[in-house]
């Protein structure tokens, strides 16, 4: 007996090697490699970052509180040196709110200066006010947003960049940023969806690569909007269905430096969004941001499952990976098959003390899936690809309790 389970939904997904190659070296950069679920530093533990190994990227650019005496404070004109309270605080616990959700890491790039002594969202002349250890620390953050991007995209083809601050508005709504202005939203739908705005917007390759085939006024307002995501688990959201556009006396952030130069307005597979967090219900208290961080983590979830992998999950793919990387994670020793290489018949060996039953799934060397069954008895334990042409396959093998990923070889 048999049963489907996601049945031909990886299509789209050319990337299993990737992911593989990329789990089995790790993120890269200058002779060093980035563990996911570590934590790494800049110089004097300005900028922290956590590596990861799921497509969601996130960074806080004034949520720290950080003066050292050795940075003087910055002096410019029209400058703003009033931090984001709380975001800091807010950004660890919504990395370890996505850690739960997903049961993997998502990539986390934090300031802990005060925008006193640098702002991580400006050019480095208005951030660092000309001062070289403020602008090294500049040079720091963004270059751990870009390595992060570059992991994503190696591992996933696509992802999705937040970047956290918060307002002090008046009204009482996250203010989410895609570069697009306040007067274009308040257009009707058809405008909005001009080239022109499309793009000027951080998620351009979301509007032309979405598993909907929604459009850009779909994606900013829509049922199925980010915002709207949002007002369904009670935090209000501009723009969402519900909130579609700012009014015109009221202020609006529509997305700064980062969102601007780590979406995917001007290329790359990695989208950008800005939330402006409100106070009251949101980052006050240490429960409000509990909470925050939790919503955070499932709209996440559900955003990237509605719109950019049709697979079960983000966390499904980051099993193949971990499971495959991590020792601690590897349940490798579950289910043996052989004989490998194989002209035809395959079978399977347990070592688990009781069966479960369990899905084996057969992708190519592209990550295509060729076959997708499951296992429901322990007497049945054998299965054949003679049909299949030679060459080298992955074979995820997954139950409730474990989940494993080998390379067979047919010939
Ligand atoms: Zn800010």
């Amino acid at each position: 007996m048999s049963r489907s389970f996601n049945s031909g939904i990886y299509h789209r997904y050319a990337v299993l090697q990737l992911f593989l190659l990329s789990l089995i070296f790790g993120t890269q950069t200058f002779g060093q490699t980035y563990i996911p679920g570590d934590t790494y530093f800049g110089d004097e533990n300005y900028i922290e970052y956590k590596a990861g190994n799921l497509p969601i990227i996130i960074s806080a650019a004034h949520g720290g509180g950080l003066e050292p005496s050795t940075i003087p404070d910055r002096n410019c004109t029209g400058c703003v040196y009033v931090k984001d309270a709380f975001t800091e605080e807010l950004i660890r616990n919504m990395y370890d709110a996505i850690v739960d959700v997903f049961d993997c890491y998502p990539h986390v790039i934090i300031n802990r200066l005060h925008r006193k002594k640098l702002d991580a969202n400006r050019d480095i002349d208005e951030a660092a006010d000309g001062n070289p250890i403020a602008e090294n620390a500049w040079e720091e953050f963004q270059n751990f947003i870009e390595l992060a991007k570059d992991s994503v995209e190696a591992s996933y083809g696509k992802g999705l960049y937040i970047d956290l601050h918060g307002h002090g508005h008046d009204i009482q709504r996250l203010e989410l940023g895609y570069r697009i202005t306040k007067s274009a939203l308040q257009e009707d739908d058809e405008m909005i969806n001009m080239p022109a705005n499309v793009n000027l917007a951080s998620i351009k390759n979301l509007v032309v690569d979405n598993l909907m085939g929604l459009n850009l006024a779909d994606l900013l307002r829509g049922q199925y909007s980010f915002g709207q995501m949002y007002e369904q688990k009670n935090y209000p959201a501009v723009p969402s269905f519900n909130d579609p556009y700012p009014e015109n006396p009221d202020p609006y952030f529509r997305g700064g430096y980062n969102t601007e130069r780590h979406g995917s307005r001007n290329d790359g597979a990695i989208d950008a969004i800005q939330i402006e967090c409100n106070r009251e219900g949101v980052r006050n208290t240490n429960a409000e941001r509990q909470a925050f961080a939790e919503a955070t983590a499932m709209v996440l979830k559900d955003y990237l499952e509605t719109h950019y992998f049709s697979i079960s999950s983000p966390a499904t793919i980051c099993d193949l990976i971990s499971s495959t990387n991590n020792e601690s994670r590897s349940t490798n020793n579950f289910v043996n098959v052989f004989p490998n290489p194989t002209s035809g018949n395959m079978s399977f060996l347990y070592t688990a003390d009781h069966f479960n039953p369990f899905q084996v799934v057969i992708y190519n060397e592209l990550g295509i899936e060729i076959r997708n069954f499951w296992f429901d008895s322990e007497d049945v334990n054998t299965f054949n690809i003679e049909s299949l042409p030679a060459g080298v396959y992955h074979l995820l093998v997954r139950s409730s309790h474990f989940v494993n990923v080998q390379r067979i070889i047919k010939y």
